[in-house]
Parts: C-alpha cells; sequence; structure tokens
C-alpha cells in the first residue's frame, strides 16, 4: 500500500514553537523571586528558551546530559523546561523542599552536570555544593544586578541567555529520547527517578487540555500552584502551550493572601493545586470575607478531596474537579468531570461522586486485581491494587535493571480503589496506610474526609496503631479550633462511620507533619504513636 501520514516526532520544542507562532501575546505573568510582578509573553519566552538552548550547547550540555532545576513556578523555570529540553538534554526538576541529603543523593543520582537554581536557594546551594561531584555548573536564576555574592563561582542566568544565540536550532530529536526527570517522593527507601520521553510529554500535554481533563484554551487563565517540581507542575507548562492559555505563576509565594490577591488581580479563572494549599485559601476567605475574583473552577490532586472542602467551594461559586495521578504517571490517571448521568443526579449523591478520584483519561487504562492478581468486577464496591498501563506511565525507573510493570505491562500505583461501572475510580487508600483491624479493612482517608466534616476541624489524620486484640486499630489526629472538644467529633463521626471504624482515641494537636509535596506524614506519625494504644 502507498501514501501515509508524515514523520512529526513529538518532541516538546514543537508545542512552544506553536505558541510562538500562535499565541505569541498570550501573557506568562509571574511572581519574582526577586520581588514584583514580572510580565512576559508566550511569544519572548520561546526566544529566550531557544537562547537558553543554545547557552546551554555552549556549555557543553549535549543530548541526553541532565540538567537540573530547583525553581519555583517562574516564566524563567518555563524557559528552562524548554531550553533544557531543546538541546536534547534532560530537565530534572528537583524538589528544593527535601532534606540535604535527598537532594545530594537525588542529583548525584542524577548525575546532573548543570544545575539552574532560584535565589531562595543560594545557601541551600552552598551548603550541597561540595557533595555534588557530578555538577559542573550552578546557574543563579536571577539578573546581573540581583547575582549574589558566594564562596562558589555562579553563573548569572540572564547573561546566558543573553549570550545565547537567538536563531539557535532545536536539536533534532527522537520522539523516545528523555525530555525530563523527576524523583518520586517515596517516604521508605531512596527516591526513584522517572523519565518522561518527548513523546510521553507531548501526548499527555495534548490529552491535558481536552475539555473533561484541564479544558485548557486561549482564553484560559491558568495558575498552576502545583509546583513544576511536583511533576511538572501537572503537564500545565506544556499543555498551556499547546492550548495558548495564558500563564499565572505564584512563584515562592504559597501563603492565601498573596494567592487569593494573585488570583483576583490576575484575572485567574482556573487553578490547580493540593488541598493543602486550597485548606489555607478557604480559611483566610472565611477569615476576611474576601472572594477569588473571577476564578470558576479549581482543580485538587496529590491527596483525596473531602467533601466539606467541595462545599467550600460551591459556597463560593467555584467548581472542585478532583485529579489523581502520580509522578510515575506524568502525572494525570484520572480527573473528576462529570458526565451527563452523574450531572444529573441529586445534589448529595453528585458530592459523593466528586469525592470519587474520576474517570481515566484517555491513554490510561486501569484495573483493580485481589491477593491473587485476578482482575476484580468494576462494580464500586470491591476494592484491590490498582494497576495502570499507557503511553505516559513509566516502564522502568531511571537505570534501573528491572522493568516497573509485569508481564503485561500493567503498573501497580500502591492505591488500593474501587472502579464502578461507569469508570470512575475511588481511592479507598494508599496500600500502605490501610488500617487492618481484626481482618476488616478500614479506609483512613474516608475517615480523615468525614472528620474535616466536623465544624472546627481543620485538618486530620488517621493512622492504623497496634493493638493487643485487633491488631491495629485507628488513632485520628486533628487540627482543630480550640473550642472543638473530643466529644464533638465523635458526635460527628458516630452518624457518618461504621461502628467499629470509631477511632479509639482522639489526640489534638497543633500541625500535622507533611511530605515535600504536600501529603500527609503517616511514616513519622506512625513512629511517634506507635505505642499509643498499648499494642
Ligand atoms: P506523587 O507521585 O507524589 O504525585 O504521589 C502519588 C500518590 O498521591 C498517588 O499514588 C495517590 O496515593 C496520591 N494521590 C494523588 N492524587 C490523589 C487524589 N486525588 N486522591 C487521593 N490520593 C491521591
Amino acid at each position: 500500500m502507498r501514501g501515509g501520514m508524515q514523520e512529526w516526532p513529538l518532541v516538546t520544542w514543537r508545542l512552544l514553537d506553536h505558541a510562538a507562532r500562535n499565541h505569541a501575546e498570550r501573557a506568562i505573568v509571574g511572581l519574582a523571586v526577586e520581588g514584583g510582578t514580572h510580565r512576559t509573553t508566550w511569544g519572548a519566552v520561546a526566544g529566550r528558551s531557544r537562547r537558553l538552548a543554545a547557552a546551554l550547547a555552549g556549555l557543553g550540555v549535549g543530548r541526553g546530559d541532565r540538567v537540573a532545576t530547583l525553581a519555583w513556578n517562574t516564566w524563567r523555570h518555563v524557559e528552562c523546561l524548554y531550553g533544557i529540553s531543546g538541546t536534547g538534554a534532560v530537565a530534572h526538576t528537583v524538589n528544593p523542599r527535601l532534606f540535604d541529603d535527598q537532594l545530594t543523593y537525588i542529583i548525584t543520582d542524577a548525575a546532573d552536570r548543570v544545575v539552574l537554581f532560584d535565589l531562595s536557594f543560594v545557601p541551600l546551594i552552598e551548603r550541597l555544593a561540595p557533595r555534588l561531584p557530578s555538577v559542573e555548573h550552578f546557574v543563579v536564576l536571577t539578573d546581573r544586578t540581583h547575582m549574589p555574592t558566594s564562596t562558589l563561582d555562579l553563573l548569572c542566568y540572564e547573561d546566558l541567555v543573553a549570550s545565547g544565540d537567538a536563531d539557535f536550532a532545536w536539536v533534532d530529536l527522537g520522539e523516545d529520547e528523555a525530555a525530563g526527570l523527576c524523583y518520586t517522593s517515596g517516604t521508605t527507601g531512596n527516591p526513584k527517578g522517572v523519565l518522561y520521553s518527548h513523546r510521553s510529554t507531548v501526548l499527555h500535554a495534548l490529552a491535558a487540555t481536552g475539555v473533561d481533563v484541564l479544558a485548557l484554551g486561549a482564553r484560559t487563565r491558568v495558575l498552576p500552584v502545583a509546583p513544576m517540581f511536583h511533576v511538572n507542575a501537572w503537564s500545565v507548562p506544556y499543555a498551556a502551550a499547546a492550548a495558548g492559555s495564558a500563564l499565572v505563576l505564584n512563584g515562592p509565594h504559597f501563603d492565601a493572601a498573596t494567592l487569593t490577591r494573585l488570583i483576583v488581580d490576575e484575572g485567574v479563572d482556573f487553578a490547580m493545586a493540593v488541598p493543602t494549599v486550597w485548606l489555607g485559601v478557604l480559611q483566610h476567605l472565611a477569615a476576611t470575607g474576601g472572594d477569588l475574583g473571577g476564578l470558576n473552577r479549581v482543580f485538587i490532586g496529590g491527596s483525596a478531596v473531602p467533601a466539606s472542602m467541595i462545599e467550600a467551594f460551591a459556597g463560593h461559586g467555584i467548581a472542585v474537579s478532583q485529579l489523581w495521578g502520580m509522578t510515575e504517571m506524568s502525572p494525570i490517571g484520572t480527573i473528576g468531570a462529570p458526565t451527563p448521568e452523574v450531572a444529573a443526579l441529586p445534589p448529595d449523591a453528585r458530592l459523593a461522586m466528586a469525592t470519587k478520584q474520576g474517570r481515566a483519561v484517555f491513554g490510561v487504562e486501569m484495573k483493580i486485581v485481589g491477593d491473587d492478581g485476578g482482575e476484580l468486577p468494576r462494580d464500586g464496591v470491591a476494592f484491590g491494587r490498582l494497576l495502570v498501563r499507557g503511553p505516559w506511565i513509566v516502564d522502568a525507573y531511571f537505570e534501573a535493571d528491572a522493568p516497573a510493570t509485569d508481564a503485561d505491562g500493567w503498573f501497580d500505583t500502591g492505591d488500593v480503589a474501587t472502579i464502578d461501572a461507569r469508570g470512575y475510580m475511588g481511592i479507598v487508600d494508599r496500600a500502605k496506610d490501610v488500617i487492618k483491624s481484626g481482618g476488616e479493612w478500614i479506609s483512613s482517608i474516608d475517615l480523615e474526609n468525614t472528620a474535616v466534616g466536623c465544624p472546627g476541624v481543620r485538618e486530620a489524620a488517621v493512622i492504623g496503631v497496634p493493638h493487643p486484640k485487633w491488631d491495629e486499630r485507628p488513632l485520628l489526629i486533628v487540627v482543630a479550633e480550640p473550642h472543638v472538644t473530643r466529644d464533638d467529633v465523635i458526635a460527628h463521626l458516630v452518624p457518618r462511620i461504621a461502628r467499629w471504624w470509631l477511632p479509639d482515641d482522639i489526640v489534638f494537636v497543633a500541625d500535622l507533619p507533611h511530605t515535600a509535596t504536600g501529603k500527609l506524614l503517616k511514616t513519622e506519625l506512625r513512629a511517634t504513636y506507635r505505642d499509643h494504644l498499648g499494642g
């Protein structure tokens, strides 16, 4: 047979070239690390990314080399993603909230040759540099006037960009070459690297723009509070280029007052963040009586979303959609966009569906399996380990000898879930967080979500604690307003949960520990409260 389609490798710079040609004037607005608001456009960022690519090539960075960033969400960080991958190198977004030892491990494991970092991290880099033998150049993401004095020989990002050739030709890459690298934020063992290919990044970005996914278009003004160092800000720097959306970036600021102001002042209509960020914003609004301007959609992912949070946003006229995914999935797996059938349900039933994690987007296959590996029914009741496969899901970890999947290509997410007949997936728990009590399972997530529905309870964590009779029993640890008593919480829980799910004790604390990506740090809680029930 003759005839066919063109060979057009799916590489990241095509997304940027598209934005530059078709959306050049669209805004990229961001809070600068140096202070103030920086206004630029996709057209300008595209030009600077090309210069950066040229300058990196001039430093000797070549195909397959890893180049790290330790940076907040800024226009410069967007340039880094494209500039690095446009030279054929791999943009390794490092989470600066990790501990020194984890950072040293990750940068050394990745053998990063260059590190580009924000001014916020000068002390961190000075501390770590002697332990980073692979790194040849440290680049500060700032201009000449803000360059710090340092014991290290630091390069200035703006000088580097200015020195780059504006006509640099993007490196001619195959779509299966690596474009990005992100390490899992594993709470046990060493973090593992997930390599994103150009192809997986572009396919994922295209899927992300879809109406029932992120619904990005040229009229969207999106604020991805989710950091680029946490799975590429959930694809937004790539998907927004494909869609021509305006980007609003919060830089180093995560406090509720600043986020609220940014959303209102910059006309943000869509924002994405983990639940803890939204918790702060909702508390701020309740305390100040403020609003969120033209924001009409928020996407929440990274941890389960309680019904009370969805209702609180509804009170501000804002629709919540839940997003589930993971570092190993680029990250998007499911989205809670309602089907017509779900949209037609009575409010309570609709709310119950919104607390589920949603339906698989095209490109993600899912199934749940029992202990014997056999597939469980999609009836919304049976629960088992959630397995996934698709073109933007990890095949093997960075430099690993063994595949990360089983013989049929399924990747075990480590989550335990239900899937119903309509394809809605509901996370029951992380497999390691589920509480096994007297041979039955208790979902820590369900208990937490119910507990935060109690007026005055701000945040809740439930862990399984060793128990002499029942193996494990749930312990509820809460952050609450001072007037909330133990009896209040119990009175709230009793009518809403099975009797035997009732936590054996409730502990009131000032703060709960979180991981570097904003999840509850349950390993620490389990260690602290191991003996709490005399088990
Ligand atoms: P990470 O790789 O750090 O993004 O973590 C991925 C894990 O976060 C998943 O395997 C889930 O356990 C959890 N997670 C992400 N999104 C959600 C969600 N919407 N609801 C419940 N858990 C979530």
